[in-house]
């Protein structure tokens, strides 16, 4: 690939796949980090708070408690947001859900509509370690019929590159409510510490 990361950036601003199929997305496209991270974080899809207030991933309630995990395998917020790359599967905004309480969850069109800059920053970013948070993200590197409770807690190595799965922090989410599923995430964070000890990171 000849292009750069800010090549593809700039492409991903200008991009209008979604609006033009007729979906309800809004901008503008969310992403962080730099080409030289060797952590990338992956997401589902920004939400209100980081398309109009701070314009940065993992800004809201979700992303607050996203942090605390990473804080405690020994990462610190403002060194993820500037030595780290985070981006997610669909990079704008899908909109309130039907009974606008939560966000509404890319339709698959749209996943497959954004992969393609997805790959591309994989690719130029080219990580050692991912983590995927949430089920979307999940299903992008290790397809769909899973369960999480069969990946969290865990690390697994794909294509050279090592990925730590982690739930979707929302606190909505039932699932990391339960105090089995609290264990695994707690084995999670201890992956990741070790991650970070292995590759410096
Ligand atoms: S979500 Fe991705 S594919 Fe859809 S308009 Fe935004 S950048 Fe383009």
């Amino acid at each position: 690939m000849s292009e750069s990361l800010q090549d593809i950036q700039a492409q991903v601003r200008l991009c209008i796949r979604c609006s033009g199929a007729g979906y309800p997305i809004q901008g503008p496209p969310i992403f962080s980090g730099t080409a030289a991270a060797r952590l990338m974080i992956v997401g589902q899809a920004p939400g209100r708070a980081e398309v109009s207030e701070t314009l940065r991933p993992f800004s809201g309630s979700a992303g607050a408690r996203l942090f605390r995990w990473l804080k405690q395998a020994g990462f610190d917020q403002c060194d993820i947001r500037e030595q780290h790359y985070i981006s997610s599967i669909t990079k704008c905004f899908p909109g309130a859900n039907a009974s606008g309480r939560g966000d509404r969850a890319p339709t698959r069109a749209e996943q497959r509509f954004c992969s393609e800059w997805l790959e591309a920053e994989v690719t130029l970013v080219d990580p050692e370690v991912i983590l995927p948070v949430g089920k979307l993200a999940i299903e992008r590197f290790f397809g769909k019929g899973f369960k999480l409770v069969d990946l969290i807690g865990n690390r697994f190595q794909v294509d050279g590159r090592i990925f730590i799965p982690f739930p979707h922090p929302s606190g909505a989410s039932s699932w990391i409510q339960q105090s089995e599923h609290q264990k695994l995430i707690r084995q999670a964070i201890n992956q990741l510490a070790q991650a970070k000890m292995e590759f410096d990171l």
